[in-house]
């Protein structure tokens, strides 16, 4: 399979290049698949619904096909995922995919685990050692470090802003011992991506280390966040058969969003098979895709601040992938766009607690505060002609742009997937806020509670952190 630049579809590579070069180095652009082939249907609509991993397997396949043998691709796989996406109904229509149960608990360990085993592959036989350098806010670093840990010939160095994230993510950070290390800078995130990107670009680091990044845009990280998608929509299928006494419901998968890779890979999921229908597309304030679907025109912006600070993005990277893949047009068709304030999180996860009993994180209920709203009576009122006034929360666009399965939705035949991207009690300040409910430390986060702190204490400098490298590294 090639895999092309989204500013130029002629400047084709390798998956091994598009994993180990991340973005095109000429055009800045990123890289997509040249072709989502689908998955068999005898595969997928079998009797008893494929376990995770060979629904991993087989959608992976294509995508490294010639680069990876098949025998060590299901290696990868097992090893990459000893956990899986477990649904839980919390209404007859209403499911919630759990994707929090990987060693950081957040979503991001499905893609980072996926992405450092690629990696891993292709750096075997070399004698230098790769150096992975990210600055992180929060989730990333976290979920990178522990993908990489222990995988020999690789180590990584991440940079977090001191005292600006929260004290569990801090925690996680800041305990990681052997070939993961992390330093607080004493500055904000920008200021850690800064010393990152200017390492990137100096050539006298460049000659003495082999240097490599791990963020979101990798496509390595991308592909395996589909498996979760086809997953989950074939296990509903099933299930929703004796839950909901609906014929033939419309799977409607509401994705809590800031960089936008989490849905760009369920897009690619569907073209894959999964049976699902249309997606949400839902946001905190920072509302520049919502925006887009409903008026046309892209506008990226500063982030703001917000309770479901993992989604604090205001230009969306893979923005450059969905309008590379799709027309505003098919993008309208299968994309409803939705955001919320902090106030409505807030409320969101109360009643999210109240009425079904499932405590949620605030990412999650963003998420489910759209579903639960356009399917009791906003897609309806936007049908009939009622639109969301400027500037509020709520179901983005009008009649006109509503997504084709607007009346199936209206017409109460649709069942919803949310995607609860974090485990509660990684927010768990919030979630008390809101619910008066503490959720329950899982073990793994509880323990890095008590291991000692041995980051890396430097200044926002970059002359410190080169000598810092150049000490350090080999
Ligand atoms: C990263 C993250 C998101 C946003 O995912 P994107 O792929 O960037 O849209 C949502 N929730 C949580 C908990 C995250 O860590």
């Amino acid at each position: 399979m090639n895999y092309r630049d989204t500013r130029d579809a002629s400047r084709q590579v390798s998956f091994k290049t598009a994993v180990l070069q991340g973005m095109d180095p000429v055009t800045g652009g990123l890289y997509i698949p040249s072709e989502i082939p689908a998955l068999s249907a005898s595969f997928l609509f079998r009797n008893t619904p494929p376990s995770f991993r060979d629904i991993a397997f087989e959608a992976a396949k294509p995508f490294v096909a010639g680069e990876i043998p098949d025998s060590e691709l299901m290696a990868i796989i097992a090893d990459a995922y000893p956990f899986t996406a477990p649904v839980s109904p919390i209404d007859p229509t209403t499911y919630v995919l759990e994707l929090f149960h990987g060693p950081t608990c957040a979503f991001k360990d499905f893609g980072a685990r996926f992405m450092a085993r690629m990696m891993a592959y292709f750096n075997k036989g070399e004698d230098k050692m790769l150096h992975i350098l990210v600055a992180t806010s929060g989730d990333t670093g976290s979920a990178v470090g522990s993908a990489f840990h222990n995988v020999p010939g690789i180590d990584v160095t991440i940079l977090y802003p001191a005292g600006k994230i929260s004290l569990i993510q801090e925690k996680q950070l800041s305990t990681f011992d052997g070939n993961v290390r992390a330093i607080s800078v004493a500055g904000t995130f920008d200021d850690c991506q800064k010393l990152v990107k200017t390492a990137f670009t100096d050539e006298t680091l460049r000659a003495k280390l082999r240097l490599s990044s791990a963020n979101s845009i990798n496509i390595s990280r991308l592909l395996p966040q589909s498996f979760y998608y086809i997953y989950g929509s074939l296990l509903i299928r099933e299930r929703c058969r004796y839950d909901c006494k609906i014929d033939n419901p419309s799977l409607i998968v509401t994705v809590p969003s800031g960089n936008f890779g989490n849905l760009t890979s369920g897009l690619m999921a569907k073209q894959m098979g999964a049976p699902i229908r249309g997606f949400i597309a839902a946001t905190n304030s920072n509302r520049t895709i919502p925006d887009w679907l409903s008026d046309g025109d892209y506008r990226a912006r500063p982030s703001v601040s917000t309770l479901s600070n993992a989604m604090d993005v205001g230009a969306p990277s893979n923005y450059e992938r969905l309008s590379a893949l799709y027309s505003l047009d098919e993008a309208r068709r299968l994309i409803a766009g939705y955001w919320l304030d902090d106030e409505g999180t807030m409320k969101a996860v109360r009643s999210c607690h109240d009425r079904t009993g499932y405590i949620i994180d605030p990412h999650g209920a963003v998420a489910w505060r759209a579903w639960d709203d356009i399917r009791s009576g906003a897609m309806k009122s936007l049908l009939d002609g009622t639109t969301v006034p400027a500037g509020k929360p709520g179901l983005c666009g009008t009649a006109a742009t509503a997504p084709e399965w607007a009346q199936d939705c209206a017409d109460k035949k649709c069942v919803g997937m949310i995607l609860e991207t974090a485990h509660p009690a990684k927010f768990g300040e919030t979630v008390k806020k809101a619910t008066g409910r503490d959720p329950t430390l899982p073990e793994r986060l509880e323990r890095v509670l008590s291991l000692p702190d041995r980051s890396i204490p430097m200044d926002a400098d970059y002359d410190q952190f080169k000598d810092w490298l150049l000490e350090n590294l080999e």
